[in-house]
């Protein structure tokens, strides 16, 4: 059996019988998925942008004028949260079926696009009316029987990548979304866990690695995330610029009005100003390989 990677995890046979539908044809088999007016896959580096969590009315309809304003098609922020510790002390209570709304009359008030998560099946009918792009979260992707239902609603799905999932695993989740029949599906490298005895930068490492090794077999777009992969707001603008250059085809970001006192992870979100700064950088490096940021 040849393989398809000196790491030898994928090989030929696994591109015909493990993910067909995920693999690629042939060499220029890049998909495009039109969002509203946005497409992935192509010329274009669409951009997500807002905070970790759905905090209140005023500041997400305040996120979502800011972030549109510098370049942003799509409004992200989770009402329902996998949070990493149970405790609902004040400032980490989810927001759940209100955030929903606040999303939803943020979307009316400036017609930005909105990618929220959905964590159980009791409220996907809830989240699916609000999302233009449903969220699955790390945590959730190899919840085959999940998937499977998210993907039924039809709408479209980024699946993001868990931090301890190979590629092979990955494409194997995403697999389970295009048997459904919905082929609006993006892949979210979103960082990687490391062990302890390596951890000399954080929690995470975003993998760039991954963005062509996916190309190489899978036809899907696939954007970073560098906020959930620093979890440390200095390096967040050099690792999307270095996502830009990896070939993502997608920045999802975290941008908060007030990031020192955001709800939950407060060492990660931009503020308004770094985001629209940000965003001039990342427009030059994205033309300086043929690409565009809006
Ligand atoms: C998020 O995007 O809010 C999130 C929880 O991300 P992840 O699933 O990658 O941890
Ligand atoms: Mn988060």
């Amino acid at each position: 059996m040849e393989n398809k990677f000196p790491g030898k995890d994928i090989t030929d046979e696994d591109l015909k019988s493990k993910f067909p539908l995920a693999a690629k044809k042939n060499k220029n088999h890049t998909s495009k998925i039109k969002v509203n007016r946005t497409i992935f896959g192509g010329k274009l580096i669409p951009i997500m942008a807002g905070p970790n969590m759905v905090e209140s009315e005023k500041m997400i309809i305040k996120t979502a004028f800011a972030v549109k304003k510098s370049g942003a098609q799509f409004l992200r922020g989770g009402a329902f949260k996998p949070l990493s510790f149970p405790y609902r002390g004040q400032k980490y209570t989810e927001t759940r079926e209100q955030g929903i709304k606040w999303l939803s009359k943020a979307k009316k008030e400036t017609g930005i696009g909105i990618i929220t998560e959905v964590m159980e099946e009791k409220y996907l009918d809830l989240v699916a009316s609000v999302a233009d792009i449903i969220q699955i979260g790390s945590r959730n992707m190899q919840n085959y029987p999940f998937l499977t239902k998210i993907a039924k609603v039809g709408k479209p799905i980024l699946l993001k990548r868990h931090y301890g999932a190979s590629l092979r695993d990955w494409l194997g989740a995403a697999e389970y979304i295009l048997y459904e029949g919905n082929k609006n599906l993006i892949l979210c490298e979103r960082g990687m866990s490391i062990p302890h005895t390596h951890r000399q930068t954080s929690r995470f490492s975003l993998d760039l690695q991954v963005i062509p090794a996916a190309k190489e077999v899978c036809h899907l777009p696939i954007i970073s995330d560098p906020s959930h992969a620093t979890f440390w707001r200095p390096w967040v603008a050099p690792m999307t610029t270095a996502s830009i250059g990896a070939g993502a085809d997608g920045i999802m970001l975290e941008v908060h009005p007030d990031p020192k006192n955001a709800a939950v992870d407060p060492l990660q979100p931009i503020n308004f100003r770094e985001f629209s700064d940000l965003m001039k950088i990342s427009r030059k490096v994205a033309s300086a390989i043929g690409r565009k940021i809006k």
